[in-house]
């Protein structure tokens, strides 16, 4: 293009005032702060003038109109909701990445209240003055877990790091080889204990350890025996781990305290369910475990939370440390925490407002239904644009959790003619709610234990559009 042109076509671009007087951001004016606008319209404008310099503008681009379109467009992506909701398709429960446990309309509408009031989070309504935030969950704690003292802190890490810390700074805490653990997100046992000031003491090898192992490497700076719920994975073949019994009577002998990390923090059996290998905390503690930790969010069923139980004279320890007060929980988290414990006393059972177990928990007969019915809307949806079926599949607790625990059911299937499943699960992807699926055999799965409510009903629907959206842009297989 010409200087003279260029200067030409640079003047026809309308001054930031003017735009913001026209009818066409009338609507982004109503939503947002002048201010925002203001600050989207001058860089709509910036980018019109980068195009026009490089050639790129056409008439069409200095309209107004085009230009409130490419000002939203910059909004959006600038302060628009990022957060938002998915519909986890996979069948693992526990998603880490998806938010891991939802929550129930009732437990939610806790958080609710206790975020709109004022609350007695510090104050002792009897005495009529200060009290503690810690003293709502106490009773029903103690009541659920048998435990003699609870505290709880934000997370579980939280909890092994308050735990670690109040317990054994500046001494050693004895570590099977077996359970050096890292669980994902960069939560490692070695670097929590360092952290914690705990002399890391390593022992065994990563297959077997023997209860001497711990025996020889007690001396008098010992601070306490560690057992790690190895959630994660398992190590088969010749192997042998010193029970936490063992590990009790060992600790008791010598006059050192024990302390297990479950992680998962199940309260109720799931062996009917055919996951066997999850202890519950009752279990874990009637043991006579000193102190046991476990998340909030994983198999109990709750918001992100670390739960400390145990010994009251080893729990006092971590409630008065000053680091307490760094990683305790929220007051909605509480509203949250409470109110799932509630769950767990109800007549009608703890799956019924606790999502995470009404999915483990749920009946072949039902998953079954579940999947006739989407696999049949999905069928009447897409027409001849894929084969829709259902086939056996296997859903997991995830988390961390149960690695060896399979959750058999059926799952919806969707291979399409024209478009490769990769290309189809992409855009299902990029749907508003986003479906995130399994792809296997150039084939959609589709598994209907992790949907939530109404979520099943808008399935068809967004498959219908992702199928629209690889049409338009069409990328053959
Ligand atoms: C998940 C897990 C943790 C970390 O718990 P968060 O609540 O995610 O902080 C720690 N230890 C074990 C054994 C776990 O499974």
């Amino acid at each position: 293009m010409e200087q003279s042109t260029l200067q030409e076509k640079l003047r026809l671009i309308p001054a930031v005032d003017k735009l913001m007087a026209d009818r066409h951001l009338a609507v982004l004016k109503e939503l947002y702060s002048d201010e925002m606008v203001k600050r989207v319209v001058r860089a709509a404008l910036d980018e019109l003038r980068k195009d026009v310099s490089e050639g790129k503008a056409s008439q069409e681009d200095f309209a107004p109109e085009a230009l409130a379109i490419r000002a939203e467009r910059i909004l959006q992506k600038r302060v628009g909701k990022k957060l938002v909701q998915v519909i986890n398709a996979t069948g693992v429960i526990v998603h880490t990445n998806l938010g891991r446990s939802p929550l129930s309309s009732r437990v939610a509408e806790r958080i609710a209240q206790a975020a709109m009031s004022y609350s007695n989070l510090e104050y002792n309504l009897e005495r009529g003055h200060r009290g503690e935030r810690n003293a709502h969950l106490r009773q029903i704690m103690l009541e659920l877990t048998g435990a003699e003292a609870v505290l709880a802190v934000n997370n579980n890490a939280a909890a092994v790091l308050l735990a670690l810390d109040s317990l054994a700074s500046g001494k050693e805490v004895i570590v099977s080889r077996g359970e050096l653990i890292e669980i994902g997100g960069s939560f490692r046992i070695p670097d929590v204990m360092a952290r914690s000031g705990a002399i890391l003491r390593e022992v065994g090898t990563t297959n077997r350890t023997h209860p001497k192992d711990y025996i020889e490497a007690i001396n008098e700076n010992t601070a306490l025996i560690l057992k790690v719920h190895t959630s994660n994975y398992r190590i088969v073949g010749f192997t042998r781990e010193v029970e936490l019994d063992e590990l009790v009577s060992i600790g008791r002998e010598k006059g050192i305290p024990t302390m297990m990390d479950l992680g998962s923090g199940c309260l109720v059996n799931l062996s009917p369910y055919g996951l066997q290998d999850e202890p519950t905390v009752q279990e874990i503690l009637a043991l006579g475990v000193d102190v046991v930790s476990f998340s909030g969010d994983k198999l109990l069923g709750g918001p992100q939370a670390g739960i400390l139980a145990g010994r009251a004279e080893f729990v006092e320890k971590m409630r008065t440390n000053p680091l307490a007060r760094a990683l305790r929980m929220d007051k909605l988290t509480l509203a949250a925490l409470e109110a799932t414990f509630e769950e767990y006393v109800r007549a009608e059972g703890p799956a019924a407002g606790i999502p995470t177990l009404d999915m483990i928990t749920r009946a072949p007969e039902k998953l079954a239904e579940d999947a006739d019915g989407l696999a049949a809307a999905i069928n009447t949806a897409v027409g001849e644009r894929a084969y829709v079926g259902i086939e056996p599949g296997i859903g997991r607790v995830g988390g961390g959790a149960l690695p060896m625990g399979d959750l058999p059911g059926p799952r919806v299937s969707i291979r399409p003619w024209e478009v490769s499943a990769a290309r189809l699960e992409r855009e299902l992807r990029s749907g508003d709610p986003a479906i995130i699926a399994l792809v296997k055999d150039d084939t959609v799965l589709i598994d209907p234990r992790t949907l939530l409510h109404d979520q099943a009903s808008l399935i068809p629907g967004l498959v219908i559009e992702a199928f629209d959206r690889c049409q338009a842009s069409p990328d053959r297989k």
